[in-house]
C-alpha cells in the first residue's frame, strides 16, 4: 500500500503560461525518502505545496493513505513542511520552537517529548540557545525537529539543504537522512542538486518543464536514463547516434553493445567512466585536454568532427596531442528521442541488475587495459 500517491496533478498559474506542474504522478512507500529532481523553475515547489495543501491543482489527486485529500486542508494533512530558510521563530530558543508544535500536550509531556526530540536531533545541549546562535546545519535540526513533533505522516522539504555551505551539507545531509529513516517517517524531498538526491533519496522523480520525465532509484535513473535530458542532468554523458541491429549499434566508436535492444537509429548515452582510453590499438582519438580532479582524470577526446568526455584512473596519465584508441567499455543507454528511435520491446524482467550493469561489457581494453573502475556510478 502506498503512502502518498500524485496522481496526475496539473497546475497553471495564469491563463496562457506554460503549466508550472503538468500531468505529474508519482507514489511513495511508507518510510521511503522520494526526491523530486530538476532546474530552477521546473515546477518542484509547486507540486510540493499541492500535496501540502498550500496549493490547489487544477486537476489530478492527492492521496494519502489511500484518501483523496484534495479539498482538505493543510493543517489536517498530518504533514510537516521543511523550508529552505528553515523558518524558526527568532524569538523562541530552540526547545521553545520545537515545543511549540507541541502545545496541545499537558506541560510535563510536552517537555519530555521536547528532549526527546532534541536528543534525536543531536541538539539536547544547545536547548536553551536561540537560532541565531546556531549554525545553519543546527537550525536545519531544530527546523526537522519542529516539523517532526508533530508527528506528521510524511515531511515535506524544500531545499533544505541550499543554504549550508559544502561541508556542512554533506554531514547535514547524512544526519536528516538517517533520523528520517529512524524514525521512519516519510519524505519527499524537492531539490536541484542531482548529488544530493543520489546520495539521499530512495527514489528519484526527475523533472523538466512542470512534467516528470522518469522516475527510479539513483542506479537506475544515473546508469540508465530514458531521455538525454536525464541523462544530461544526471552528470556528464556523451551522447552518440547510431543505428541499432538488436544488441549493438555501430557508432563512430565501432561496433558497441546497448541496452535496451533496439533496431534503427538511436541516440546513445555513455557516462565518461564509461569509456577507456589506451595508448595500445589502432588509435582512433586525440586527446584535446585533460582536467585533473583528484579522484580521476577527465580528458577530452577527440573522435573525427566530435569530443567526448572521457575518465581514467589518475595514475594513467596521457597528454594532449596524444593519439589514442578510445573504445566503450560498458553498453550504451539507448535514449527515448521522439520520432528517431524505434525501441524495442522493453519491460522491467529484461532490466538487468545494478551489479549486472556495473561489470565491464566486452570490449576489447577490458583485460588489457590499465584503466582502473570506479566502485559506483555517482
Ligand atoms: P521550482 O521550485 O522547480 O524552482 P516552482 O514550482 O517554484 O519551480 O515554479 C514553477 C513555475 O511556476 C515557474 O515558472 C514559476 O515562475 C511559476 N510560479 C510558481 N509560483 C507561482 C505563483 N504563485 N504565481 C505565478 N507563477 C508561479
Ligand atoms: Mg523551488
Amino acid at each position: 500500500m502506498y503512502h502518498l500517491e500524485v496522481c496526475n496533478i496539473s497546475k497553471r498559474f495564469e491563463p496562457g503560461d506554460h503549466p508550472a506542474v503538468q500531468d505529474a504522478s508519482f507514489r511513495v512507500e511508507r518510510g521511503e525518502i522520494f526526491g523530486l529532481l530538476g532546474p530552477s523553475g521546473c515546477g518542484k515547489t509547486t507540486a510540493l505545496r499541492i500535496i501540502a495543501g498550500f496549493e490547489r491543482p487544477d486537476a489530478g489527486d492527492i492521496v494519502l493513505d489511500r484518501k483523496v485529500v484534495n479539498s482538505m486542508p493543510p493543517e489536517k494533512r498530518k504533514v510537516g513542511f521543511v523550508f529552505q530558510d528553515y523558518a524558526l521563530f527568532p524569538n523562541r530558543s530552540v526547545a521553545g520552537n520545537v515545543s511549540f508544535a507541541l502545545h496541545s500536550l499537558p506541560r510535563a509531556a510536552r517537555r519530555t517529548r521536547t528532549e526527546e526530540l532534541l536528543e534525536m536531533v543531536g541538539l539536547l545541549r544547545e536547548r536553551d540557545r536561540m537560532p541565531d546562535e546556531l549554525s545553519g546545519g543546527q537550525q536545519q535540526r531544530v527546523a526537522l525537529a519542529r516539523a517532526l513533533a508533530a508527528e506528521p505522516e510524511i515531511i515535506l522539504m524544500d531545499e533544505p539543504f541550499s543554504n549550508l555551505d559544502a561541508a556542512l551539507r554533506d554531514v547535514t545531509r547524512r544526519d536528516v537522512r538517517s533520523l528520517l529513516k529512524r524514525a521512519g517517517v516519510s519524505a519527499v524531498l524537492v531539490t536541484h542538486d542531482q548529488e544530493e538526491a543520489l546520495s539521499f533519496c530512495d527514489t528519484i522523480g526527475v523533472m523538466q518543464k512542470g512534467a516528470i520525465e522518469q522516475i527510479g532509484t539513483p542506479e537506475e535513473i544515473y546508469m540508465r536514463p530514458q531521455t538525454a535530458f536525464v541523462a544530461q542532468f544526471l552528470g556528464r554523458a556523451n551522447l552518440l547516434r547510431g543505428v541499432g541491429s538488436g544488441e549493438h549499434a555501430e557508432t563512430e566508436l565501432g561496433s558497441i553493445p546497448i541496452i535496451p535492444y533496439a533496431e534503427g537509429p538511436v541516440l546513445v548515452s555513455l557516462r565518461p567512466e564509461h569509456l577507456a582510453l589506451s595508448k595500445n590499438g589502432a588509435g582512433n582519438a586525440v586527446i584535446v585536454s585533460r582536467e585533473f580532479r583528484g579522484h580521476d582524470l577527465t580528458y577530452r577526446v577527440r573522435v573525427g568532427e566530435r569530443d567526448y568526455l572521457a575518465h581514467t584512473d589518475y595514475v594513467y596519465d596521457f597528454t594532449p596531442g596524444d593519439t589514442v584508441t578510445l573504445v566503450a567499455r560498458e553498453p550504451g543507454v539507448v535514449l527515448r528521442e521522439t520520432g528517431l528511435c524505434r525501441r524495442a520491446s522493453y519491460d522491467r524482467t529484461s532490466i538487468r541488475g545494478w551489479s549486472e550493469l556495473s561489470q565491464p561489457a566486452h570490449s576489447p581494453l577490458t583485460e588489457s587495459s590499465p584503466v582502473g573502475r570506479e566502485a559506483s556510478g555517482s
